[in-house]
């Protein structure tokens, strides 16, 4: 079953046509991967004047960027202090820097073509003692690269809490049209997008690289890849992959969904809450049936009695353990 966003797109597709595969081969640039890295970036390469083309092995969005929360935050959980932890303040200022200059960008962007953005205070909650412990380093870290993050004791939501860190003005949209509004921009720039074509091998040369994919080859001067994942054997970074997936539940909720963002980090059995809906997921560490995320459902429903499913998370694919990655199943209905 597909996402919330891809869900909604369903049926609409056929709006981005492309050259056809074959009628030019030869590339300043190929970007492999049409999620939100792989499109934005084909589009501000062809926008500086080279050729390029998108090749993707789904359709665009269709893996991480159309499961997301579509959340435009750089609170992002307890990400800060993770990078705090492990390097220097100049690091993790250039990463928030980066973070900001990116988002103010897609905020430009989905502004000028009037793509509808919600703005609502993000927050990072903890249910734990050892969850407040890294909700205050969260808030360290912040503050260390001069992020106007508050601590806060209380939310107004009906889920238990001890106590968040949050940052005012951050954004939410629904990925996909603002996917599809990049891909027409790449094409009208003259770039390329192709979808259903697997990038299975590059073979580099001395001067360009050539991308093997079942339908064909293309060549590239440079490639980009966008995987999200790693897709070729180099430094064995395939072997330090571990499949996720999460199950994810959207309800439409008396009263109205809660003002902010609201994300529960330290947790197996996630919650995470934006304007409009709310969204409750279950994590696994690894790929597992959903029979369990569905045990866990109700306990969700608890916060809010009386919720309208929106959306239900997909139903149990096949029962037993599946050892594979997020795309080799299909797309992970998700929210983060
Ligand atoms: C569960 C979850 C929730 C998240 N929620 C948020 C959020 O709310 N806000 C936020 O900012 N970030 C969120 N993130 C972080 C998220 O990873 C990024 O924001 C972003 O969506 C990643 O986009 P991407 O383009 O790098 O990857 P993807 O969207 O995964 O795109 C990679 C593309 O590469 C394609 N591909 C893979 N292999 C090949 C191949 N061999 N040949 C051709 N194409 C190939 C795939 O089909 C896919 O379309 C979330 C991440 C996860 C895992």
């Amino acid at each position: 079953m597909p996402s919330l966003w891809l869900d909604h797109v369903a049926g609409r597709r056929g709006a981005v046509t492309g050259r056809s595969w074959d009628a030019r081969g030869r590339y300043d640039t190929v970007v492999v991967g049409a999620g939100v890295t792989g499109l934005i970036l084909g589009l501000l390469l062809a926008r500086a004047g080279q050729h390029v083309a998108v090749v993707e092995a789904r359709t665009i969005g269709a893996v991480t960027t159309g499961n997301t929360t579509g959340k435009v935050s750089v609170l992002q959980g307890t990400r800060l202090a993770e990078i705090g932890r492990r390097h220097a303040v100049h690091i993790l200022r250039s990463y928030v820097e980066g973070n900001l200059e990116g988002q103010q960008w897609l905020l430009r962007y989905c502004h000028d073509r009037e793509l509808p953005v919600g703005t609502a205070p993000d927050f990072t909650y903890a249910q734990t003692e050892s969850g407040v412990d890294a909700v205050r380093a969260q808030y360290t870290a912040a503050r260390s690269v001069g992020l106007p993050v508050r601590l806060v004791p209380e939310l107004d939501i009906p889920v238990p809490h001890v106590g968040a860190v949050t940052l005012d003005d951050q954004a939410f949209l629904d990925p996909m049209p603002v996917l599809h509004a990049v891909a027409r921009d790449l094409i009208s720039h003259g770039g390329d997008l192709f979808e259903h074509r697997r990038v299975t091998s590059v073979r580099s040369l001395v001067r360009s690289h050539i991308l093997s994919t079942p339908n064909g080859k293309v060549e590239a001067r440079r490639v980009i890849l966008a995987t999200g994942t790693p897709i070729l054997d180099r430094g064995g970074f395939f072997a330090r992959l571990t499949a996720e997936r999460s199950y994810a539940a959207a309800f439409r909720v008396p009263g109205g969904a809660p003002a902010g963002m609201y994300l529960l980090p330290i947790s197996p059995h996630g919650r995470c809450a934006r304007p409009t809906t709310v969204v409750f997921w279950s994590s696994a560490a690894t790929v597992t049936t959903s029979a369990a995320a569905r045990r866990r459902r109700p306990r969700s429903t608890i916060c809010w009695p009386g919720p309208a499913v929106t959306f239900r998370g997909p139903r149990p694919p096949i029962a037993g353990r599946r050892r594979t990655t997020p795309h080799s199943t299909g797309s992970p209905t998700s929210a983060h």
